[in-house]
């Protein structure tokens, strides 16, 4: 084992890299120049498209693509140990995964056949006299706790989402990566193999799950409301309300957001005339990134999003909705 040698397994939905995997690139590369030792990918699907175009823009060095991992999907504990067996034949001190539904699963059956230690949810990382420190959220997300890795064994490490960015480094140096094939052993109770990945249709997708969510308010008259509406089916986006608009009954309980509501964590909130209350603000601060507009530039949204527009929704909805019927052509 090389204690400085990173492994990222990077899942591939529809063979495409997608930004958890982006993230968890940059996270891999930013890890490595820490530790100052190599690092490298392996993917649990044949690339499709042009991937490896992404992967090259994230710097990364080498590609192992798992093939045949696909067949053990619904089988983490087979997958784990094989994917445990690939980071042991590479030599990996450091193996890191999302920590979504599959790297959670994955993380301690990897960590369990290398006898590796195991972090999981650790938001940051840095170096100190020689030694990894981390840091990973505990109780909850309440406590942010450090912990310390001497390198003497393995190590996993699973990432929260929300810690994952994709942003490129201005450091970072494009790589061609040198691509190679692991075949993935033949392993006594594969059960089934995935025939295809259907993305989610954030038409009906819980919102706790969604990726974009654009939000009505009481600020929203039926007019807006079904232009948004209509916005958010052209867009592929998912459509939020406050608790006002869930009481005129314009849409079920599922789509209200805030501490009745759902708690959503989007890559993107857009909160359209929406004041802004503790009850909404509270379903909505974990998302990546909040936009909102409102007509009145005292109302307390504005002192908790990353960018607000004074604005009349009756003015800017049908002007953003004949946008996106000309860049759509109208249909979804
Ligand atoms: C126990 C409890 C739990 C609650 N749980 C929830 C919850 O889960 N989710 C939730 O949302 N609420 C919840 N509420 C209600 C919450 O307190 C607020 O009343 C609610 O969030 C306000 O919704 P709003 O922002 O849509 O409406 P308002 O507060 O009425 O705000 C409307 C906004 O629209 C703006 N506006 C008006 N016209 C326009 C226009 N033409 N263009 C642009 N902007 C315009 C106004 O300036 C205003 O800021 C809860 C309340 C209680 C007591």
């Amino acid at each position: 084992m090389n204690s400085r040698s990173i492994l990222a397994i990077i899942d591939l939905p529809s063979g495409e890299l997608d930004e958890t995997g982006r993230g968890l690139l940059s996270f891999a590369g930013r890890l490595s120049r820490f530790t100052e030792g190599t690092w490298g990918a392996t993917t649990l699907a044949e690339p499709a498209g042009e991937p490896l175009g992404q992967f090259a823009s994230y710097g990364t060095p080498e590609i192992t693509v798992a093939a045949g991992a696909d067949a053990l999907l619904d089988t983490p504990v087979l997958l784990g140990r094989c994917l445990a067996e690939l980071a042991k034949e590479r030599g990996a001190g450091i193996v890191l995964l999302p920590h979504n539904g599959l790297g959670s699963t994955l993380a301690p059956v990897i960590a369990a056949t290398l006898g590796a230690a195991l972090q999981t949810e650790v938001t940051s990382a840095r170096m100190a006299d020689g030694t990894l420190h981390l840091t990973r959220s505990a109780l909850g997300v309440r406590v942010a706790e450090a912990r310390t890795w001497a390198g003497d064994r393995p190590l996993v490490i699973t990432v929260p989402l929300r810690s994952l960015s994709q942003v490129l480094l201005p450091s970072v140096q494009p790589a061609t990566p040198a691509v190679s094939r692991w075949q993935v052993p033949t392993v006594d109770g594969a059960t089934s193999r995935v025939m295809e990945r259907i993305p989610p249709d954030p038409q009906t997708v819980d919102l706790t799950e969604a990726e974009v969510i654009f939000s009505a308010g009481k600020g929203c008259d039926s007019r807006t409301y079904a232009q948004l509406q209509e916005l958010c089916r052209l867009l592929n986006v998912s459509l939020g309300v406050t608790r006002p608009v869930y009481d005129l009954g314009w849409c079920g309980f599922e789509r209200m957001v805030g501490q009745t509501g759902r708690t959503v964590t989007p890559r993107f909130y857009l909160a359209l005339g929406i004041s802004g209350s503790m009850h909404h603000v509270g379903g909505i601060k974990d998302s990546r990134r909040i936009v909102s507009v409102n007509s009145d530039p005292k109302a307390p949204i504005f002192a908790n999003c990353d960018e607000g527009f004074v604005a009349d929704l009756g003015e800017i909805l049908p002007r953003l909705l004949e946008r996106a019927r000309q860049s759509t052509g109208g249909v979804q």
